[in-house]
């Protein structure tokens, strides 16, 4: 199927105008195609080999509005570093509408009603950002937004300085945020809050619509969606940056990127935005934070749903976070079955980890391939004494294993991956796309793909990061 032959439905559009606003798009100047992503295309039914770069562009810069598609902003409010902010909304973001179950977003593509102060452009620098990480991610296996294809222009952008503009083509099974609902329960509409849970409902949680209490089993799946989510992104060493509610998906996804990282060394308390002066979304604060996030959902949904409900799903919440975390570390490790001191075992890693600054993915990545040797495990830490004090433990828990050696290696180098796209390496292939070379992010874009597989040439990526560009801290600005 070619792009011309998508048809979009607009389902969103069904609810009241309060809940959104139909806007154009702004098409940026001289636009040209950065990079599609074949695996987004053949999510959508198109064949990648039918794209062209022409039609891409125009579908991307708003000039070519597909069968079916309507141009609109949504509407939301939330919770901005602990303070509610009573209206947001898509302020560079137009959606399209609905195809193949995915819901389609210009991001940069110009103001709409939501726009406040900003100028409803994305540059460039974070649009290969947000293009590239929701890949990685999903690689990864990591649920998240996805993205089809980004453009350039010659549309001059005011940030610290200034920089191109660009739009991406994201797509996600929904948009429905947890701001979403907090917009119509601050404001007293409550009916409008019920239909937009019907509607997530509808999109998100269709297998629950037809129970004996919808809505509590839905909010007893965003908890457990949210709580296994960010115990992924622990596992990884990913760090968000923004967790506010407006930022946080009802359907349990990642959304919205934009200073995240994943860390090099390994930091507990690492902050990727420099712009979190408190370190409110720091690395270890990320599980904390989800349930705040969900408690401030909760009392959204309070209307709705008998507050022993919500608090009863609200407790689960630890529960499957730490079930997931646990589950997702024994896979790193390479156990087999759990154990009562395994939470013990971990702890103490990470905290070598910290102490020795390790890079924490080329050491699980190492470590896949244990078989008694220390020395290549040892030479990258600062504090070898430890980590051969635990490497003794770790021995000793591997005796459990019934399975080979090589399973544990087999089953380890398809869990701890080689390549995690760090930002001094997306750096790079923002630098070299600035300078309207786009052969790196192509690159980034394969290794995004498959970051278990060896990609040979790349390398230097694996390693850990150069002590001058460990974890840099992003600003917000984007
Ligand atoms: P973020 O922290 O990027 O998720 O953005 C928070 C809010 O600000 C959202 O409502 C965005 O749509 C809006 N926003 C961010 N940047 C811009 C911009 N350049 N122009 C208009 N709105 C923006
Ligand atoms: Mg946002």
């Amino acid at each position: 199927m070619k792009l011309s032959d998508l048809t979009f439905t607009t389902p969103y559009l069904d609810l009241d105008p309060i809940f959104y606003h139909e806007t154009p798009p702004s098409p940026l100047k001289n636009p040209r195609l950065v990079s599609c992503n074949p695996d987004a295309a053949r999510l959508l039914g198109l064949s990648p080999d039918t794209l062209e770069a022409a039609e891409l562009v125009s579908l991307l810069n708003g000039r070519f509005l597909p069968d079916g598609a309507r141009y609109y902003a949504m509407c939301y409010a939330g919770h901005q570093f602990g303070h509610y902010v009573p209206r947001l909304g898509d302020g560079r973001a137009i959606n399209l509408g609905k195809t193949k179950g995915w819901n389609l977003q210009l991001k940069g593509s110009g103001q709409t009603l939501y726009s406040r102060q900003g100028d409803g452009r994305a540059v460039l620098r974070s649009s290969i950002r947000e293009y590239l990480i929701s890949e990685a991610m999903a690689g990864l296996g990591i649920p998240t937004s996805r993205a089809l294809a980004i453009i350039t222009s010659d549309e001059p952008v005011a940030r610290e300085r200034w920089e191109k503009g660009a739009i991406v083509l994201r797509m996600a099974p929904s948009w429905i945020r947890f701001g979403s609902f907090e917009y119509f329960f601050h404001s007293n509409r409550h009916a409008e809050l019920e239909k937009l849970a019907d509607f997530l409902l509808n999109e998100s949680f269709p297998e629950l619509a037809h129970g004996e209490e919808p809505y509590v089993a839905m909010f007893g799946e965003i908890v457990r969606r949210t709580a296994e989510l960010i115990a992924q992104w622990q596992s990884v060493g990913f760090n968000h940056g923004v967790m506010n509610t407006d930022n946080m998906s009802s359907a349990g996804i990642t959304i919205d990127y934009g200073p995240f990282a994943f860390m090099d060394t390994f930091e507990s308390g690492y902050v990727c935005n420099h712009t979190d002066t408190y370190g409110r979304y720091s690395y270890d604060s990320q599980p904390g934070i989800g349930l705040w996030n969900l408690q401030r959902l909760a009392h959204a949904l309070s209307p709705l749903i008998p507050q022993a409900k919500l608090e009863e799903s609200l407790q689960h919440y630890g529960t499957w976070f730490t079930a997931k975390l646990m589950k997702l570390l024994r896979a790193k490790l390479g156990l087999e079955e759990p154990r009562e001191d395994d939470p013990e075992l971990f702890r103490s890693l990470f905290r070598i980890l910290e102490s020795g600054r390790v890079d924490m993915t080329p050491f699980f990545r190492i470590l896949s391939r244990f078989d008694g040797e220390r020395e290549t495990l040892l030479a990258l830490t600062l504090t070898p004494d430890e980590l051969n004090v635990w490497l003794d433990a770790y021995e000793a828990r591997l005796a459990d294993n019934s399975g080979t050696t090589a399973q544990r290696h087999r089953e380890m180098l398809r869990t701890n991956p080689k390549y995690v796209l760090k930002n001094h390496i997306l750096q790079e292939a923002i630098e070299k796309a600035e300078e309207e070379d786009f052969t790196l992010v192509e690159s980034l874009l394969q290794l995004a793909r498959d970051p278990y597989g060896e990609h040979p040439g790349f390398e230097r990526f694996a390693r850990p990061t150069p002590h001058s560009l460990t974890n840099l801290k992003l600003s917000c600005s984007s």
